[in-house]
């Protein structure tokens, strides 16, 4: 199960960890900002360690102030009138909300359909829950031009050809990480379609949905007719309030997906990081008020234009993302020397790991390889693709993309 689930293959992002990087290398790798969290949100938080109480352990379902303003910021979004204590799930990040929506649901080989590329964590996760991972393609563009994440499309019937009678769930990502996608209705649909005709559970994994570019609508697929039901929506305040090391997140559906998560999260975890707890939920209390989604949407609309104006000047193919914060760049051009010494660690990795690699250490930028973002049987497909995050100040991306002009 461990070999099978990657956990005996250095993972990704510590193999580019920064640690293991010269030190004035520009880190566009792993996605996580290098600016802090809102001052009115890192204010609260100091808040909540004077509060006594607040150091202690929440209950598991999370503090009720944070379902609270869950329920209010979320509940119109979602169409509902949420309930706080059935329908909301506090979790440590992300990963630990699907982490335990897996451990909740996952029978031995039952099987989760997942569009390949996918978030790197979702592998390991479903194996680790006894499931197996079902890959449908998201099929890249076409010609070597210019791109958007659009571009990157499902085939209705290759989604369908992949149910079997042991097919429990489906996991939707949108924003998409690393394509950028932000699925349109139509998509979702034809998703939804296929989830009521099988009877499956969707886990909707939203974490940027704070960030849709270029006017995109972020739909929800859990306000799909009949879809709340079967939906699980997934979300995370380290995205939201760029606090990545908070490890602060969320889930939202029905009680009959949310308690028995609740059960296996209150085993895994019991509860999470109370204090920040009360950080994230002040943050989401004063978001509507302070514009503040807007205001960061449009910063990160900024950013993005810096690495677009450089890879646009560079010459190299690459995906416009209309969602999320990475950009991939197709670096199948890029020359390395034959005799170039690499580390151990990249031993067996595909032509990516190795692009990545020289870049960071001769062009001073590190940036993530995609084929990670492949189950091993595809991940060929994935290793032209390097994946640039653009969660960085201004300045930075600036001199990163200096750097970049000496790519050859
Ligand atoms: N989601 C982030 C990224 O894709 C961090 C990955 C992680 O959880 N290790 O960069």
């Amino acid at each position: 199960r461990l070999a099978e689930g990657r956990a005996l293959t250095p993972d990704v992002w510590s193999i580019y960890n920064v640690a293991n990087l010269p030190a004035d290398c520009i880190n566009l790798g792993q996605g996580y900002m290098n600016f802090p969290p809102p001052k009115w949100v890192t204010e609260a938080a100091e808040q909540a360690l004077n509060n006594v109480m607040a150091n202690h352990y929440s209950h598991p379902k999370g503090r009720l102030r944070l379902r609270e303003a869950i329920k209010t910021y979320y509940g119109p979004q979602l169409q509902r009138d949420l309930n706080a204590e059935t329908e909301i799930l506090v979790t440590s990040g992300a990963n630990e909300g699907q982490y335990s929506v897996w451990t909740a649901f996952l029978e031995h080989n039952d099987e989760v359909i997942l569009f390949e590329p996918f978030f790197d964590q979702y592998l390991p996760s479903v194996v680790f829950n006894g499931g197996k991972p079902v890959y449908v393609p998201l099929h890249p563009p076409k010609g070597s031009g210019k791109s958007t994440s659009n571009d990157w499309t499902i085939d209705n019937d290759e989604l369908r050809r992949a149910v079997t009678p042991r097919t429990k769930m489906i996991v939707v990502n949108t924003p998409h990480n690393p394509v950028g996608k932000v699925f349109t209705r139509k998509e979702l649909e034809a998703i939804a379609a296929v989830a009521e005709q099988f009877n499956l559970i969707v886990m909707s994994d939203e974490v940027y949905d704070q960030l849709v570019f270029d006017g995109k609508e972020h739909v929800r697929i859990a306000t799909l007719p009949g879809m709340w039901d079967r939906t699980v929506t997934v979300g995370s305040a380290g995205k939201a309030f760029a606090a990545t090391g908070w490890r602060v997140g969320w889930l939202i559906g029905p009680q009959s997906l949310i308690q028995p998560t609740l059960a296996a999260s209150t085993r895994i975890v019991f509860c999470s990081n109370s204090p920040l707890q009360e950080a994230v939920a002040a943050g989401l209390e004063q978001v509507v008020q302070r514009n503040f989604f807007q205001i960061q949407r449009d910063e990160y609309a900024e950013r993005r234009q810096i690495l677009i104006d450089c890879f646009d000047q560079l010459g190299l193919p690459y995906t416009n993302p209309e969602g999320g914060y990475f950009i991939l760049l197709d670096v199948s051009r890029v020359q390395i020397p034959d005799d170039y010494p690499f580390p151990e660690s990249l031993q067996g990795r595909g032509f990516d790991f190795k692009a990545g690699w020289f870049l960071a250490l001769e062009v001073g930028v590190s940036s993530i390889p995609v084929s990670e973002f492949y189950c091993p049987e595809h991940s060929k497909i994935g290793e032209n693709f390097l994946r640039f995050a653009f969660c960085k100040d201004a300045d930075t991306l600036r001199r990163a993309a200096e750097r970049l002009q000496n790519v050859k």
